[in-house]
């Protein structure tokens, strides 16, 4: 299949393998891919992009300084709160969100692992429900994922997005409604259960502070592609020269889809 350019038409007719088909797939897959969302699939971070939306498409001054990384939902929650006061419906919200470009390369990797049953694909997000839903279907590409981990969220009967947090959890480290470490692990053990046996390799792509975290739960045979110059990783490498040898997964920094597509190949040719 192909991935749409963003703010194309939906097409009349999907000519995509149906989601149970993936779904049966997904079983046998050798690998877990987890995805970050805003700046790693998406090339914006979504609270900014539905901006485009607002009145001005700006914010009031208080509520554009107000943004500190822990405490990102409450800060989408008063962007969707002043949406709504101003009057924006759920239909410009969803062409604003419709309209975010793919990172570059980002169809390039999605349809190479669309095209292959040996990657179990699932979305680990601070955004919520409701953007990333949109955007994936617009784009062509939610047949790719088993699963989305993130906020819910819910237009009221005012016409409001409510997000809710995803979870509670005692990580120090993360923001109080989602660690993605915890999500990483029950995961991975829940899907060794299910398949009576471990996956071989995760994957976890991603841009933020928060992508830390769920990385430190993996080994040695595991990959992290961290978009390059992003927070993940000057993190990352500022734990390479502060604490050798502390940090485990094996590291591939991506400017382009490709450049994860690169590596890939190579380790489907190991065997
Ligand atoms: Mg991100
Ligand atoms: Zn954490």
């Amino acid at each position: 299949m192909r991935l749409r350019c963003p703010g194309a038409r939906a097409p009349q007719h999907r000519t995509a393998r149906p989601s149970t088909e993936r779904i049966t797939s997904s079983m046998a897959a050798r690998f877990l891919f987890l995805f970050d969302f805003d700046e790693t699939l998406i090339n914006e971070n979504s609270d900014n992009s539905v901006v485009r939306a607002a009145p001005f498409q700006k914010l009031p001054e208080a509520l554009s300084k107000n943004h500190q990384p822990r405490f990102f939902l409450e800060h989408s929650q008063q962007i969707m709160k002043f949406l709504s006061e101003s009057g924006v419906a759920e239909d410009a919200i969803r062409a604003a969100i419709q309209q975010i470009p793919a990172s570059p390369g980002g169809a390039v990797l999605l349809n190479f692992l669309l095209a292959r049953e040996d990657f179990e694909c699932v979305i680990v997000s601070d955004a919520n429900s409701y953007f990333i839903e949109t955007w994936l279907r617009h784009a062509g590409a939610h047949k790719l994922f088993t699963k989305v981990f993130t906020n819910p969220a819910e237009f009221n009967t005012n016409g409001r997005l409510v997000l809710r947090p995803f979870h509670s959890h005692s990580c120090p480290k993360c923001p109080e409604n989602m660690c993605k470490q915890a999500i990483l692990r029950e995961y991975v053990s829940k899907r060794a259960k299910e398949r009576g046996e471990p996956f071989r390799k995760v994957f976890y792509i991603g841009d933020g502070e928060n992508d830390i975290c769920p990385t430190l739960a993996l080994g040695q045979n595991d990959t992290v592609f961290p978009r390059r110059g992003f927070p993940m990783h000057k993190i990352i490498q500022d734990l390479h020269k502060t604490q050798p040898g502390m940090y485990k997964p094996s590291v591939v920094p991506w400017d382009r889809g490709e450049d994860v597509v690169d590596f890939l190949k190579k380790v489907l040719q190991e065997k």
